[in-house]
């Protein structure tokens, strides 16, 4: 992929402000420090435009980036991020859920989940929301530069057998660090929109 341009446009807390149109959105979902600002910076090739925050709870908001003008990132609130209270928690898997049910020009979610830690219950209930409502999602197992490459597979093995993953799910795994496994996620990207 060729990226021609690649800008912020909103922070959306509600459905109203989600852009107009029909280009497709890839949306990505993960809880709070999993990667998604890295991968959307590293997918972009843009060090900055996805801000790599130490304060997870800053991304309660459904942040959307606009790639060659022909489609969108939409980055979801992290979830699992234990200072939260009950209720803004709550409030966010509402929003959540309503985007996910309800948004038409959603093609494809990525599932984010670190490649050294055994999934949470949350990331478990996320890939069990997103078979719910099929829609066609890819999981990237991130962080992959921080275990050895002979490690990959056993790791993958036990993300795989926790979310009971479906074979025919892309299962990729990827470095914000090193760029390992952005041209792979690139073509399942493009094979789910059509640019
Ligand atoms: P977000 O909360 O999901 O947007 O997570 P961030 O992208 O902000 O990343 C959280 C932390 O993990 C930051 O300190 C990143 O530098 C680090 N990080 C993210 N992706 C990678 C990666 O692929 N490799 C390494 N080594 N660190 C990463």
């Amino acid at each position: 992929m060729k990226i021609k341009s690649a800008e912020f446009t909103i922070s959306a807390v509600k459905p109203e402000q989600y852009p107009e149109g029909n280009q497709p959105e890839i949306a990505l979902a993960g809880r709070s420090n999993v990667g998604k600002s890295s991968l959307i910076n590293r997918m972009l090739n843009r060090r900055n435009l996805a801000r790599t925050s130490s304060k997870p709870g800053k991304t309660q908001t459904l942040n959307y980036y606009h790639i060659n003008q022909q489609f969108y990132f939409v980055d979801l609130p992290g979830y699992g991020f234990a200072r939260v209270p009950q209720a803004i928690k709550a409030q966010w898997s509402k929003m959540i859920e309503h985007y996910l049910s309800k948004r038409e020009n959603l093609k494809l979610v990525l599932q984010l989940v670190d490649i050294r830690h055994a999934p949470s219950k949350e990331d478990v209930a996320m890939y069990e929301w997103l078979n719910h409502y099929g829609l066609p999602k890819v999981v990237i197992a991130t962080k992959a530069d921080k275990i050895s490459r002979g490690q990959w597979q056993k790791h993958m093995k036990i993300i795989r057998n926790a979310l009971q993953m479906d074979p025919s799910v892309p299962f990729i795994p990827f470095s914000a660090e090193t760029g390992q496994g952005k041209e792979e996620l690139w073509n399942v990207i493009t094979s789910f929109i059509d640019t």
